[in-house]
């Protein structure tokens, strides 16, 4: 049994593959040269967005209702949810409604990331991996997706006393946009080109 199998217990606890599209996490891991990350908008009880970071085989997972956004000023709410396998990266369909998360899922946007604290450790000894930088508080990732580009930090606030509460910002650099609206203004998936409103 794998150590992605344990990390999937809570993920799996909280659904019924028999009634659920979503994958159990049974197949196949894809190793790539690259992590990958993706963000899915999800019509659930509530509409927000789950973005993801592969982590040592699992999907590192946090809900951020707002969404991300290319404005460094804007500090986007993100709740760390439980660990999700690979596939569920090209995850998209109606969940149904008296499931965990019932509703539609499309994915937002899609691409790999590389991880900061490793790519620009200013020497070699403060380099972390992913795992460390997670259990530092401080995630910095630079994305390559299709539309979000560039460096994001996830850092965990424990707002409200809440350990599960990190904020999602945008880094300064190239890529950033102050005051534009990247959920509304391209709201469609970036694998089928489906509005979420076409699976409701
Ligand atoms: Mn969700």
């Amino acid at each position: 049994m794998s150590t992605s199998h344990n990390q999937l217990k809570e993920y799996r606890n909280k659904r019924d593959f028999r009634r659920t599209a979503e994958p159990s996490g049974d197949g196949r891991d894809k190793p790539g040269d690259k992590p990958v990350f993706v963000v899915q908008k999800h019509a659930a009880s509530r509409l927000h967005y789950d973005v993801r970071l592969e982590v040592d085989g699992v999907l590192k997972s946090w809900a951020v209702p707002k969404g991300p956004s290319m404005d460094p000023k804007d500090k986007r709410l993100a709740v760390m949810t439980e660990d999700h396998p690979m596939d569920y990266a090209d995850f998209e369909g109606t969940i149904p409604d008296d499931q965990y998360g019932g509703g539609a899922v499309i994915v937002w946007d899609t691409g790999t990331y590389d991880n900061m604290k490793e790519l620009e450790a200013g020497d070699a000894g403060s380099a972390l991996s992913m795992q460390e930088a997670l259990d530092a508080g401080e995630v910095t990732v630079r994305l390559n997706g299709k539309k979000l580009t560039g460096g994001f930090a996830l850092i965990h606030s424990k707002m409200g006393g809440n350990p599960k509460n990190w904020l999602l910002m945008k880094m300064k650099d190239d890529q950033a946009a102050a005051g534009s609206d990247v959920v509304n203004k391209n709201p469609t998936s970036v694998l089928s080109g489906r509005d979420i409103n076409d699976l409701l």
